[in-house]
């Protein structure tokens, strides 16, 4: 940051979309002593927030809106991001460079940065407009499904995603009467080894969730009142009671400003390693964009996390201030159900060999997955040093038999300095 030889640069970046990515690459820009005006617009009216505790610890009462805050007001005044919230860009006007704002006014920008997020992907059957039908994705939503978890009363969750799975261990814990209702054979399928799967739906049997898979819902009927869900229909026949629902099955990138102006899209805003789009002034992060080849993982793939939200950030902040640093890390990701606490880094799929150190009867335990001799990742359940050194295995490519890795006795930061550099 000290660096003499460093690009200062007087020019205004604007950036729409004020969610975690948005407000790390405002305030980076400015580390990266940027020396023209940031301004930052979010269609929403919260300071920018982390959105994670929403389905764990802010849905179960356990915190309050102060701690999902982000950054305060204060590192934005001193970085002097000018913070335009409750503010919605309407359009982009590339060739002119300017922003069309929601209240009418224009607004030049030199450099853009796109972190406009996603939103719920909706369920498009028969009935979904219903009343008590609820969706999770911001802090509005959780004011509207928070009153609902009243003990006694019967949630339906459709999907057995992270999201689902951490609404239904908050509810349960409420005496409520929770179903997972999920379409794969599994839960967690798209993420995990069957053996994990097969852990978390143990765990939530045994919390008093009722699991179902291979179930495809179409449709919603009503209650007496006529208005408000009553029950939720199945694709095998089966109908299921229902006070109120909850929709968890992933998310839609926000892409359509970007298609609007012709930049590049394909699942998400196509970007490189250092967040470009296809027009050389924009930046897109975090869940709006699909990296064209993920600078670790080597393939085209939209993340949806925390970390790859910063890194992305980190990637556009370091190249707009002249200092080009390529997104190139180990996704990693976690989710909070119980006790439990998952961490998991890599992606799993098309592993060919899978190593369980500790046992999937406890509730403590890491199952490595492999692909020819080398670790690609790691679901880790309550085991934090371990998973730090995990993320070394995987970051680092590093080559380790299964029977070391499901050994106990075997240190893992052995197997790292027993390595030979790739
Ligand atoms: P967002 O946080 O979606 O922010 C985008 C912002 O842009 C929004 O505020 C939106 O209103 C605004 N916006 C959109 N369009 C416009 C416009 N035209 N004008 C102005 N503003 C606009 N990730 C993890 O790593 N671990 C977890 O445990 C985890 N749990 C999660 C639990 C839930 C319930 C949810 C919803 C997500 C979870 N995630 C988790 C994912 C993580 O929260 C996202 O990956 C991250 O928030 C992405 O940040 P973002 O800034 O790209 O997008």
């Amino acid at each position: 940051m000290s660096d003499d030889k460093e690009i200062v640069s007087a020019s205004t970046v604007a950036i729409v979309g004020a969610g975690q990515a948005g407000a790390e690459v405002a305030t980076l820009l400015r580390q990266h002593r940027h020396q023209g005006r940031i301004i930052l617009f979010g269609e929403e009216s919260f300071l920018p927030y982390m959105r994670p505790p929403l389905s764990k610890a802010y849905l179960a009462g356990e915190i309050g809106a102060d701690a999902l805050i982000y950054k305060a007001q204060a590192a934005y005044d001193k970085a002097e991001v000018e913070l335009r919230l409750g503010s919605r860009v309407d359009a982009i006007a590339r060739g002119a460079k300017q922003l069309l704002l929601d209240s009418g006014e224009d607004v030049a920008f030199d450099k853009l940065v796109i972190a406009t997020g996603g939103r719920a992907r909706k369920l498009d059957v028969p009935g979904a407009g219903l009343g008590n039908i609820f969706y999770l994705r911001a802090i509005a939503d959780v004011e509207l499904l928070r009153p609902q978890l009243c003990a006694g009363r019967r949630l339906v969750i459709v999907g057995g995603g992270y999201v689902g799975l951490e609404v239904a261990a908050v509810a349960v814990k409420r005496g409520l009467k929770v179903t997972v209702l999920e379409g794969a054979p599994r839960v967690l399928a798209r993420v995990t080894a069957p053996e994990v799967s097969a852990f978390y739906e143990r765990f939530h049997r045994a919390a008093g969730v009722e699991i179902r898979t291979g179930v495809t819902v179409i449709g919603f009927t009503a209650d007496s009142s006529g208005a408000a869900v009553g029950a939720v229909q199945c694709g095998d026949g089966l109908e299921i009671p229902a006070d109120f629902v909850l929709v968890g099955i992933g998310l839609a990138p926000n892409t359509e400003l970007a298609e609007a102006a012709g930049l590049a899209t394909d699942g998400g805003i196509i970007v490189d390693a250092f967040s470009r789009s296809s027009d050389p002034d924009i930046f897109a992060i975090g869940d709006c964009a699909i990296h064209a080849e993920h600078g670790f993982l080597q393939r085209k793939i939209r993340l949806e996390s925390v970390p790859n939200a910063l890194e992305q950030a980190r990637a556009a902040a370091a190249f707009i201030a002249g200092k080009p640093v390529p997104a190139a890390v180990a996704p990693w990701f976690w989710s909070d159900q119980y006790d439990l606490k998952l961490q998991m880094a890599g992606l799993s799929d098309g592993y060919d060999k899978l190593a369980i150190r500790g046992s999937t009867k406890g509730s403590s335990f890491i199952a490595f997955y492999l692909r020819e001799g080398r670790v690609i990742a790691a679901d880790a359940i309550n085991r934090p040093s371990e998973f730090m050194a995990s993320k070394r295995l995987i970051g680092d490519r590093i080559k380790a038999s299964a029977a070391e890795l499901a050994d106990e006795a075997v240190s893992l930061k052995f197997l790292i300095a027993a390595a030979a550099p790739v």
